[in-house]
């Protein structure tokens, strides 16, 4: 009698966290095998534009496998026509393999939502369900909870392993692939394959897109909570640059790309800083939030193909610095006062933007300033240097900040 492991899914595209949980699970629950079963279409989500076939995602989940002794793929989802229930998936596997014992392995969402499936009596009747949980634990209890449901609802047996492996997600690697730095979560013959083949939009050329489609582009790199900020900081920016004169088109796209890298995490920031490689200080190693102006800089020259004036205002957006150029301090305002900010000072600040640029800057990198004093944070270099120079030319007092390590 065998014990099988089932882990189905859309691999769009596989990745290294999927092998590894396969592996915990394996290790853990001393299964023999475990079937990597794509689907044909997922039941409970919507796929992304630019999803691939199943077939295709079967030849990639094939190379993504290649290397572990236990693992094999199945189409035996693709082969139906229609969605792909799981319920249905497992009766069939019951079948074909009526004496071993099946392990249906469960991501997070897939496991505290499964008594809301199609028919999650079949499924819990059919296998045993493993549910994988986050290295940080089960804080609120969600694990458990739902485990004694399955139980007692379905008369389930649940086993829960502590996944220690890779959180990483399809739709991040997906953003990498465009971005750069897709190869820590993609093993080498998948990312071949998907490169040869121009899978996820890999073969599309970025570089001097139309407005239009720069626009749709940027928005599908962010996560759906940054959209509203960017779309504004770009309206801003080009009004900003309407009433000082500087190139709105230029002003336009770096309100859309300036964010660009923001949905990356940190760790992953690193990535694109070697990727790039950008210069970094010790201070932005360890504050990896501040990283995605850079990288989006980069990315601004060696995706989209910018202009070095648009590549220099994403640079500075976050900080800012000294002698900063017309359009660097149009994008530094726009992103800060865009119509969704909402923070005390904030209509002051508009007002003051659309009247005197310069004391505008002033203001904002004061309050900037005084809110990270005021939480015990530390304020950069470039910060400090941009507040002071333009304080100077003001001729306003230059305060002192406490000093802070680097
Ligand atoms: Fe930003
Ligand atoms: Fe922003």
């Amino acid at each position: 009698m065998a014990r099988i492991g089932v882990f189905g899914g859309t691999f769009n595209p596989p990745h290294r966290g999927h092998l590894q949980a396969a592996e915990e699970v394996a290790r853990v629950l001393e299964l023999d095998r475990v079937l990597f079963i794509p689907d044909r279409e997922p039941p409970h989500k919507q796929v992304p534009d630019g999803t691939p076939d199943g077939r295709t995602r079967l030849e990639l989940v094939q190379a993504a496998i290649g290397e572990l002794p236990f693992a094999e793929a199945d189409d035996m989802e693709l082969r139906r026509e229609g969605k792909s229930y799981t319920a249905d998936t497992l009766r069939l596997l019951r079948d074909r393999f009526p004496d071993d014992t099946l392990y249906l392995i469960t991501g997070t969402d897939m496991f505290l939502s499964l008594h809301q499936w199609y028919h999650p009596e079949e499924i819990c009747r059919y296998a045993v369900i493993v549910g994988l949980r986050r290295t940080e634990g089960d804080r609120d209890g969600a694990f458990q909870a739902q485990k004694n449901r399955l139980e007692k609802q379905f008369g389930a047996r649940v086993e829960l392993v502590e996944n220690r492996v890779l959180e990483i997600s399809s739709s991040r690697v997906r953003r990498l692939l465009i971005l750069g730095g897709a190869e820590k979560y993609v093993p080498e013959p998948v990312l071949s394959i998907i490169r040869t083949r121009g899978l996820y939009n890999t073969d599309q050329d970025y570089r001097n897109l139309p407005e239009e489609e720069l626009r749709r582009v940027a928005v599908g790199l962010l996560k759906e909570s940054r959209v509203n900020h960017v779309l504004g900081c770009a309206d801003t920016a080009r009004k900003l640059a309407r009433l000082y004169g500087a190139d709105e088109t230029a002003a336009y796209r770096a309100g859309l790309l300036h964010d660009v890298t923001k949905a990356i995490d940190g760790e992953d920031q690193l990535l694109l800083v070697d990727k790039y490689d950008i210069l970094i200080s010790d201070f932005e190693r360890s504050h990896p939030k501040l990283l995605h102006a850079k990288t989006g800089a980069y990315v601004a020259k060696y995706v989209f193909g910018e202009s070095e004036e648009i590549q220099k205002a994403i640079f500075w957006h976050t900080t800012g610095k000294a002698d900063m150029s017309l359009m660097e301090k149009i994008i530094y305002l726009a992103d800060y006062m865009e119509p969704t900010r909402d923070f005390p000072g904030v209509e002051k600040l508009r007002e003051l933007a659309w009247t005197d640029l310069d004391r505008a800057m002033l203001l904002a990198f004061t309050m900037c300033i005084e809110e990270l004093v005021r939480e015990n944070k530390n304020v950069c270099k470039d910060s400090r240097e941009a507040r002071d120079f333009i304080a100077r030319e003001l001729g306003e007092p230059v305060e002192e900040i406490p000093q802070q390590e680097e």
